[in-house]
């Protein structure tokens, strides 16, 4: 964890609220008070361009840094090092986005993953979904989902109140982000490939929104 730690970017959102200048639409209505919550961001299809509004709307945001990879490439000049971090933000409460940074400091491509991850947050439905638990209360997945990038596949599964989080570092990260707190998962494929995983997982998650229930047709 110590590792993680060390990772973080150096400026709070609070200080990068304090000195955000909007360049959008959103932006500054945001910032006169006129748009208070995310919900009213998603409900009218808003895109969000800057990061600082995911800042002030998620106040309880956390990050963590998922993966770092030295990325080498041929150029001009000869080979040219670069990092590239994978970064997950969340409020651990129903909002998730998954991001990607490089640079060639390790800790500016962490504030490009940080950046983009902002800008990537979506909704994450949860419920209980599981006919072991039935509380209806929103502590697992909906129902179950599964996430696809590249060779990587990840089914998500209900599970039922006070089982955990039944899946690898990576997924239990991202899903205790987007506030899922019980579930089972399989993963297929190159698992081991953490930037896709983390990806797959993300995929996943976000199906819990994108996947209209019979339940919700009755609604
Ligand atoms: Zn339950």
């Amino acid at each position: 964890m110590s590792r993680r730690r060390d990772r973080r970017p150096q400026q709070s959102s609070s200080e990068r609220l304090e000195q955000w200048v909007p360049r959008t639409r959103l932006g500054k209505m945001i910032q006169e008070g006129r748009i208070t919550s995310i919900e009213e961001v998603f409900m009218a299809g808003l895109q969000m361009r800057e990061p600082q509004i995911v800042d002030a709307l998620l106040p309880d945001l956390q990050e963590e840094v998922i993966n770092i990879n030295l990325v080498q490439k041929q150029t001009d000049a000869g080979e040219k090092s670069r990092f590239k971090a994978i970064v997950a933000v969340g409020n651990r409460d129903g909002y998730l986005g998954l991001g990607s940074g490089k640079a060639s400091q390790v800790r500016t491509a962490i504030e490009k993953g940080a950046a983009n991850a902002r800008l990537n947050v979506v909704p994450i439905r949860r419920g209980c979904g599981s006919w072991e638990c039935g509380c209806g209360e929103p502590h697992s997945v909906p129902f179950q989902v599964e996430g696809k990038t590249g060779a990587v596949k990840i089914v998500i599964v209900p599970g039922p109140r006070g089982l955990g989080l039944v899946a690898s570092e990576v997924a239990k990260v991202i899903l205790g982000l987007a506030g899922v707190k019980d579930c089972w998962t399989r993963s297929f494929g190159a698992t081991r490939t953490i930037p896709s995983f983390a990806y797959a997982v993300f995929d996943a998650v976000k199906k819990t929104y994108s996947l209209i229930t019979p339940a919700d047709w009755v609604r």
